[in-house]
């Protein structure tokens, strides 16, 4: 079936093509520049996490040198610095996603979090049994089992768009799955176990025709391609730091000001609140309202700086460059006896999911790490998506604009090896 390509895709898919100096890039990371098991590093396990331009480390190292101390309750000059270096990585945020307003920005753990704050804090409050709500067969556990806990807890149904062989969504079965009972469609914007690029802003388009909200889990889409949450016109959007060159433990929630507002706190305790007598609370004002406790500042910082980078470097130019990269790799590897390709979706972004006749994927793991490349093999989290294929594990290279055509002839290589001596 023909997937209709928007907008964000199709910047996606490469644009207008700006240059990307990969050399220069490499020269911001400084981890990327070590010999491991003997041999130079290659990295492609950015869709786990991906790695630090010295910026953010310095960063977040200036933040603990230098400014180190609790935000919003201190008047003392520390505090006054570090609160405001905190709100304006937060202006950050709002800026990369193009959000109308800072009080739309949550800062979370990371895109499970704030999946979880959307379906408890919403779920709950918004919900009732026999309400559905509408996922795919290719999302990441994050976005699966929280709905699961809201179904068993509330009685809500869930319904799931099923993929095709090419791993993409099966758009006619979503468009008859969407009914008035229908209140949220909870959506991957690019797929970590297949790269699929889903048409988010269609799919969007079709949930409000017939009266639903969207959830959009960005946690792969953000490190690869623009977003703009006002012109995709997402209720939710979500992401995590540590994909996007940011720290661990840190990320954003996205939600509509009028949605957040209605929505009951997900957590009680400090900065949170206005007011507390022993009986009663008054809630703080958006965001503070869900960022109970003393949060991530170094983090949020971190994260700040991490935005500012990829801004610099620009979202059309990594497309256009990842675009490159992977049109390569996959022809590549179709030269390698015995690989299957998981996941040919006619877009896609970052992701090479692959398995090999004979091979174990943790086998082919070991042989490639064994020549200082770092690939992923296992479930990534998106069990459903391996049952669709009836394989229990794939091996997945997973590309960063810091990565080279060169790091993917060694790929290359190590997959002829490993296909060569375990085969
Ligand atoms: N969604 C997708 C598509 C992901 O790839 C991941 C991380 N692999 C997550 C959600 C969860 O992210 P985190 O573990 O950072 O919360």
């Amino acid at each position: 079936m023909n997937q209709p390509v928007d907008s964000t895709a199709a910047e996606l898919l490469g644009g207008n093509r700006p240059a990307l100096d990969v050399e220069r890039v490499r020269a911001d990371f400084p981890i990327l520049h070590q010999e491991v098991r003997g041999k130079p590093l290659a990295y492609f396990d950015n869709a786990a996490t991906s790695q630090k331009p010295a910026k953010v480390i310095e960063t977040v190292d200036h933040y603990y040198r230098a400014l180190n101390s609790n935000i919003h309750r201190g008047v003392h000059y520390l505090s006054e610095q570090a609160t405001s270096a905190y709100e304006n990585a937060r202006e950050a945020q709002r800026r990369f996603i193009n959000a109308e307003s800072t009080r739309e920005i949550v800062f979370v753990r990371g895109a499970t979090e704030a999946i979880n704050l959307i379906v408890q804090s919403w779920g709950r409050s918004q919900l009732k049994a026999g309400d559905e709500v509408i996922i795919s067969e290719m999302e990441h556990h994050s976005n699966i089992v929280p709905w699961q806990m809201l179904r068993d807890q509330i009685g809500i149904e869930l319904k799931v768009i099923p993929i095709n062989d090419a791993g993409e969504l099966q758009l006619d079965i979503y468009e008859e799955l969407l009914n008035e009972r229908t209140k949220l469609v909870a959506i991957n914007h690019l797929s970590n176990a297949l790269g699929t690029v889903n048409p988010v802003k269609s799919i969007i388009d079709q949930a409000h025709e017939a009266g639903a909200l969207v959830l959009v889990d960005g946690a792969q889409a953000v490190p690869h391609t623009p977003v703009d949450v006002q012109a995709l016109g997402c209720d939710f959007y979500v992401y995590s730091g540590h994909k996007l060159f940011g720290p661990t433990g840190i990320g954003v929630l996205y939600g509509r000001e009028d949605l957040l507002e209605a929505m009951p706190p997900y957590q009680g305790g400090g900065d949170m609140i206005k007011m507390v007598k022993l009986d009663r609370t008054i809630y703080n004002d958006l965001p503070y309202k869900f960022e109970a406790g003393t949060p991530h500042i170094a983090g949020g910082i971190g994260l700040g700086a991490a935005v500012e980078y990829v801004e610099d470097i620009g979202l059309e130019a990594i497309a256009a460059y990842e675009h490159d990269l992977l049109e390569y790799a996959t022809e590549q590897a179709l030269t390698v006896e015995g690989l299957k390709l998981i996941g040919t979706a006619q877009n896609k972004a970052s992701i090479l999911s692959f398995i090999m006749d004979g091979v174990h994927p943790h086998d082919l793991g070991t042989i490639v790490d064994s020549e200082g490349i770092a690939i992923r093999t296992g479930h990534h989290c998106a069990m459903p998506v391996m049952d669709h294929f009836g394989v229990p594990a794939t091996a997945r290279a997973s590309f960063a604009f810091y990565n080279t055509h060169a790091e993917i002839d060694r790929l290359i290589a190590a997959l002829k090896h490993a296909h060569e001596v375990l085969a």
